[in-house]
């Protein structure tokens, strides 16, 4: 794998080859480990991390879902952050920052052991290759998507993704490029790493916070920028069967950006290729990860 030569491991630089743990490492054992992703975009200013102060709010939330205390400020992350862009000398990456329990005891309860912090940076081309193009064809899992009751849904933590790897897994066996996962209400959730928007009559729709979603950056990136090209978005549950019907759909995340769906459970979304609302606001979220459009500097922490 190629990778960058150093990540920040609790307020040191270290070297790839030595950024190691215990097997005994609590969050190994119970999925407690809180993480984000974030991605650096090289753009006509240099390299930018978008939107890192929301992945950062995110990670504090996720933390505090689980009274996980951050040894750290946000304010110290944000610039561990650049800082490690700077080290690296990072023109594009996948950023992974992690915090996870260490070692001491294997009692379930993480009490007494210290808490980790590691930024990692990772080469991470397009997750969907040319298909961010083309669009994917994905299969509602027949795994549903964890549910509120259960644990939170909007945390990212790793024990959430043993839900999201089965529903991969499977759509990948199977032949399609990704899930789409239901909720226990039946109603649309979401993907196994993205959210999800159908079209219809030149509106976006797209599923509740109570659907049990990972409220995403990305979701809300391309909320906003269809506000201001006019383009209204409908927050409401979906049933499975609309998107057969929808006239265009796409995922939205970080790894995935923005990628049109082309094909749901065997049915062909619209005419089968990108729809023509999907790329007007691809190539505008394309424009804005690239530092084109000033109007949403905001999102962009330049690293120098
Ligand atoms: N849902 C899940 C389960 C995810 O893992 C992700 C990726 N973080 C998303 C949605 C999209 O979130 P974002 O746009 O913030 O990356």
């Amino acid at each position: 794998m190629k990778h960058f030569p150093k990540i920040w491991m609790n307020g040191r630089y270290v070297k790839f080859e030595d950024a190691k743990i215990h097997v005994l490492t609590h969050s190994l054992h119970y999925g407690n480990a809180i993480f984000e992703g974030m991605r650096c975009y090289n753009t006509e200013k240099g390299p930018a991390v978008f939107r890192l102060r929301e992945h950062l709010s995110r990670l504090f939330n996720s933390a505090k879902s689980y009274c996980m205390k951050i040894p750290y400020s946000k304010e110290e992350l944000r610039k561990a952050t650049l800082d490690l862009m700077r080290v690296n000398n990072v023109k594009e990456c996948y950023i992974r920052p992690i915090l996870f329990y260490g070692h001491g005891h294997l009692g379930i309860e993480p009490a007494g052991l210290k808490v980790n912090v590691a930024i990692i940076p990772i080469f991470w081309g397009r997750y969907f290759g040319e298909k961010i193009e083309k669009g994917v064809r994905a299969k509602i899992s027949s795994w549903c998507r964890i549910n509120p009751l259960i644990v939170p849904t909007q945390a990212k933590c790793a024990g959430n993704y043993a839900n999201s790897l089965l529903a991969k897994m499977e759509a990948l066996d199977a032949g399609y490029d990704e899930a789409i996962l239901q909720n226990i209400s039946g109603y649309i959730a979401e993907g196994p790493g993205e959210n999800i928007f159908i079209v219809r009559q030149g509106k976006l729709i797209t599923p509740p916070v109570h659907a049990g979603i990972l409220v995403g950056i990305t979701r809300d990136s391309i909320m906003r920028i269809a506000r201001d090209m006019g383009i209204e978005t409908i927050i409401r549950d979906i049933p499975r069967e609309e998107l057969y019907i929808a006239d265009e759909a796409f995922f939205t995340g970080t790894a995935a950006e923005m990628t049109p769906i082309i094909e749901v459970d065997d049915r062909v979304i619209g005419d089968g290729r990108r729809g023509p609302i999907t790329h007007k606001l691809q190539s505008k979220f394309f424009d804005v990860l690239r530092g084109k459009d000033e109007k949403y500097y905001e999102w962009l922490e330049f690293i120098r």
